[in-house]
C-alpha cells in the first residue's frame, strides 16, 4: 500500500496517452499530484482507466526533465543553458539567416499528436504564415496518415464514423491490425463486455492477440495472415460478399456511386480474389475467410475496428479503402453498432490532423491549393500563403541529405526513435544547420539538436485533445508550467520574434480562431466544452451538440466512393539471408517510445522489449527462452531477448518498441505507403541469430 495523504483539491483533465481519451480527476496536494482517479462522467471512459493513465504523472516531476532552454553551435559542443529571451532571439535569428541564405523552403516544422489542438494549430500557422512555406507535417505521418487519406476518399471525412458507445449495439466485431486490450485498453474492455454479452468476433492479425482467446471470450474467426497481405484478405472477404449475393444493394443504390460499385464488384468477383487463391499468399485457410465474410455480412450490425496493423504498410491507404468498400457493400455505415473505426494510437492524432498539420491541407482538411480557402486564412492571418504543398517528414529528411533543407522545428516528437530507418533519419538531421527540439526530455532526436526548448506535460496545460471518436475534450492545467511557459506560449514567443503580431492570452482564444476558420469546428468553444464535457465534430450550426455517428443519411462527400483495391505485394521480401518477417506492436503498460511511461511506475511491468518467436523457429536457431538474439535486416541490426511463444506463427517474429536501447526501428526499412509515405513498420524481413547481448 502506498501512503498518498489527503488530497487538497482536484482538477478534471484528459489522459495524454492513447486515442481513447479517458478523463481523470487529478487529485492534488499543493502542486503535487497524489492520485489520478478515472472521472465517472468521462464520456469516453465512463469511470474506467488503464494502468498507463492511472500513473500518468510521475514523468512531470522526473529528474530527467529539462527546465531551461539550451543552445549549442555544433552538436558535438556541450549544451549551454540560456534565458528564454536568448533562446528565442537566437532561434529566430538563425531561422532568418537560413532562409536568407538557402531560401524560404529550406525550413519546416513537425507538430505533435501529443500536444493540444491549439499547439498543433500554432505550429502549422507559424510555418505557413511566418516562414511562408507549407513544409509542415505531423507524427501522424508514421501512424494514421493512410486513415486520413483512405477515409477521405471513400466517405469524404478523415475520421472514424462512430462513437465508442456504438459498440453496445454491435453484433459482429471485426478487428483488423489492432490489439485493443493493450493499445486502447479502456475501449478494449468495452469490447470484451459486448463480446461476453454475445457479440461475435472476427480477428484479422498475424499474432494471436489476447482477444482471440481470453477468459469467457473466444474469437469466432482468427485469420492469422502473413504480414503484408491485408489488401488481399479484405478483398477476399469482399469477393465472398459479392459472389454469394450478400451485398446490401438497397443501401448501395441509395447512398453510394452505383457505377463505381459495379466496377468494384466486377473486380472483386474475379477468381484471383477468391479465398482459395488468397489462401496461397496469405496463409489463411479459405474456409476461415469464407466463414468470416459470411458472418460479417449476415450477422447483424457489424463494426470494423482497425489500427496500425492496417496503416503502417506500403498499402496502408489501400487497405483503409478496402475496409470502407466492405462496410459500404454490406450497408454497415450510418447507424449505431456499425461503421469503420480507426483506433487512433496517440491521444491527439485525430486533432493534430484536424488542425492542418499536413503539408497539403489547412485546418479542416482543406487543400492548400484551393484559392477560396487560402484567401480565408490569409484574411485572418494577415499573411500571404504558398499555394504549393510542402514536404512530408521523409521528404524533409531526403532534402536535408541533398542539401536543400536546412532547419526544422520539432514540437513533441522523437523522430529518431519513432520514424523508420533510423540511420536515414540521423543522416537527415545531421545534415541540417538548425534542429530545434521542444520536448520534456533530451530525447534521441535532441542528440542532433542545436536548440532545446523545454516543453510541458499535459498536466501543465490548458487546451483540447480530440480522441479516436472525434470527441473534443478539455485538458485543464493541474499545475503551473515547470519551465515557466506553456508550449503554445513558446511558439507565440518565436512568432513574435520573427515579426508576427500574435497576442493570444489563453488557449481558448486560439480555439476561437480555429472555430472561425474551420466549418467542422464552428460551434466549438472552451465554454461549450466546459458545459457539455465534450463534443464530437462536426460541431456547427447544423449540429450544435456535435455528431456521434456520421454519414447517417449519405456521405460527407455526397455518394460513397468504391475504390478498386488491387493487392500489390510489398517490396520487402523474405528469403535468402532474411527468412523471417518482423512485425511490431505495443504492450498494455507502455506508451509508444516510452519517453513518459518509462519514467513512471509503469516501468515495473515491462522493463525491456522482447522478441516473440515461434518454438519451431527458435529451435532451428538453437535459441532458448530468454536468450539474447541479434536481429539483422537489410536496414540494420539490433539485439533483444527472446520469448518463445506460439502467439506468433512460424516465420513471423514480433516485438514492441518502448525502450530506446533496443530500437526496433534500426531494422525497419524505408518502404512506405504509396499515398501518404506512412512507413511500413509492420513488415521487415529479418534473420535471427544467437548473441551475447547488446
Ligand atoms: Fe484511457 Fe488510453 Fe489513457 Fe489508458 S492510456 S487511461 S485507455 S486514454
Amino acid at each position: 500500500l502506498i501512503e498518498i495523504g489527503t488530497p487538497e483539491h482536484s482538477v478534471v483533465t484528459t489522459c495524454a496517452y492513447c486515442g481513447v481519451g479517458c478523463t481523470f480527476k487529478a487529485e492534488m496536494r499543493g502542486e503535487e499530484v497524489v492520485r489520478m482517479v478515472p472521472w465517472k462522467d468521462g464520456k469516453a471512459n465512463r469511470g474506467h482507466s488503464c494502468v498507463k493513465g492511472r500513473f500518468a504523472w510521475g514523468y512531470a516531476t522526473h529528474q530527467d526533465r529539462i527546465m531551461n532552454p539550451m543552445i549549442r553551435e555544433k552538436v558535438t559542443d556541450p549544451w549551454r543553458e540560456v534565458t528564454w529571451e536568448e533562446a528565442i532571439a537566437h532561434t529566430a535569428s538563425e531561422l532568418k539567416r537560413i532562409q536568407d541564405t538557402y531560401g524560404r523552403k529550406s525550413v519546416g516544422g513537425i507538430t505533435s499528436s501529443r500536444c493540444t489542438n491549439e499547439e498543433a494549430y500554432l505550429v502549422q500557422k507559424i510555418i505557413r504564415a511566418g516562414f511562408g512555406t507549407n513544409n509542415v507535417d505531423t507524427c501522424a505521418r508514421v501512424c494514421h496518415s493512410p486513415t486520413g487519406y483512405g477515409l477521405n476518399q471513400a466517405f469524404g471525412t478523415s475520421a472514424g464514423t462512430q462513437d465508442f458507445d456504438s459498440v453496445e449495439d454491435t453484433d459482429v466485431i471485426l478487428i483488423i491490425g489492432a490489439n485493443p486490450t493493450d493499445g486502447h485498453p479502456v475501449f478494449g474492455s468495452r469490447m470484451k463486455k459486448r463480446l461476453r454479452e454475445g457479440a461475435k468476433l472476427i480477428v484479422v492479425d498475424p499474432r494471436r492477440i489476447d482477444l482471440v482467446r481470453s477468459a469467457h471470450i473466444e474469437a469466432d474467426y482468427h485469420l492469422p495472415l502473413q504480414p503484408g497481405t491485408n489488401v488481399a484478405i479484405v478483398t477476399a472477404l469482399a469477393h465472398v460478399v459479392v459472389t454469394e449475393g450478400l451485398v446490401n444493394e438497397e443501401y448501395v443504390r441509395q447512398f453510394c456511386d452505383w457505377d463505381e460499385f459495379q466496377d468494384w464488384a466486377e473486380f472483386v468477383a474475379d477468381k484471383r480474389h477468391s479465398p482459395e487463391e488468397v489462401e496461397k499468399l496469405s496463409g489463411v485457410p479459405a474456409a476461415l475467410i469464407r466463414g468470416a465474410a459470411r458472418l460479417y455480412a449476415t450477422g447483424g450490425n457489424a463494426a470494423i475496428y482497425y489500427g496500425l496493423g492496417v496503416t503502417e504498410h506500403s498499402q496502408g491507404s489501400t487497405t483503409v479503402m478496402a475496409i470502407a468498400n466492405l462496410a459500404m457493400a454490406t450497408g454497415n455505415i450510418g447507424r449505431r453498432g456499425v461503421g469503420v473505426n480507426p483506433l487512433r494510437g496517440q491521444n491527439n492524432v485525430q486533432g493534430s490532423c484536424d488542425m492542418g498539420s499536413f503539408p497539403h491541407e489547412l485546418p479542416g482538411y482543406r487543400h492548400i491549393s484551393d484559392d477560396a480557402t487560402r484567401a480565408t486564412f490569409e484574411a485572418m492571418w494577415g499573411r500571404p500563403l504558398d499555394a504549393e504543398p510542402g514536404l512530408r517528414i521523409p521528404n524533409m529528411l531526403d532534402a536535408a541529405v541533398d542539401g536543400t533543407f536546412k532547419a526544422i522545428y520539432i514540437q513533441g516528437e522523437d523522430i529518431l526513435q519513432s520514424d523508420p530507418d533510423t540511420h536515414h533519419v540521423a543522416s537527415g538531421l545531421a545534415a541540417m544547420e538548425l534542429v530545434i527540439v521542444q520536448d520534456l526530455f533530451l530525447n534521441e532526436t535532441a542528440n542532433y539538436a542545436h536548440v532545446f526548448l523545454p516543453g510541458c506535460t499535459f498536466l501543465e496545460k490548458d487546451g483540447t485533445f480530440t480522441n479516436a471518436e472525434r470527441r473534443i475534450q478539455l485538458v485543464r492545467k493541474v499545475m503551473a508550467p515547470k519551465n515557466g511557459y506553456g508550449d503554445w506560449e513558446v511558439t507565440q514567443m518565436l512568432a513574435q520574434a520573427i515579426g508576427l503580431d500574435w497576442n493570444y492570452t489563453h488557449p481558448s482564444q486560439i480555439m476561437d480562431e480555429i472555430a472561425a476558420l474551420t466549418p467542422t469546428f464552428a460551434g466549438v468553444s472552451f465554454k461549450k466544452l466546459d458545459e457539455m464535457g465534450s463534443v464530437q465534430w462536426p460541431c456547427n450550426d447544423a449540429n450544435p451538440e456535435g455528431m456521434p455517428i456520421m454519414h447517417i443519411n449519405g456521405f460527407a462527400r455526397g455518394k460513397g466512393k468504391f475504390v478498386v483495391t488491387e493487392y500489390v505485394p510489398t517490396d520487402e521480401r523474405t528469403g535468402g539471408r532474411f527468412p523471417l518477417l518482423l512485425t511490431t506492436g505495443r504492450i498494455l503498460s507502455h506508451y509508444n517510445v516510452g519517453a513518459q511511461t518509462r519514467r513512471t511506475a509503469n516501468v515495473a511491468w515491462h522493463p525491456e522489449d522482447v522478441l516473440e518467436i515461434h518454438p519451431h523457429d527458435a529451435e532451428q536457431r538453437g535459441v532458448r527462452d530468454g536468450d539474447w538474439v541479434r536481429i539483422d535486416s537489410r536496414a540494420g541490426s539490433t539485439t533483444l531477448r527472446t520469448q518463445i511463444t506460439d502467439r506468433v506463427a512460424p516465420g513471423v517474429v514480433y516485438t514492441t518498441f518502448h525502450h530506446p536501447g533496443t530500437q526496433a526501428n534500426v531494422v525497419t526499412t524505408d518502404f512506405s505507403d504509396w499515398a501518404t509515405n506512412c512507413p511500413e513498420f509492420k513488415v521487415t524481413a529479418v534473420q535471427i541469430s544467437r548473441s551475447n547481448g547488446p
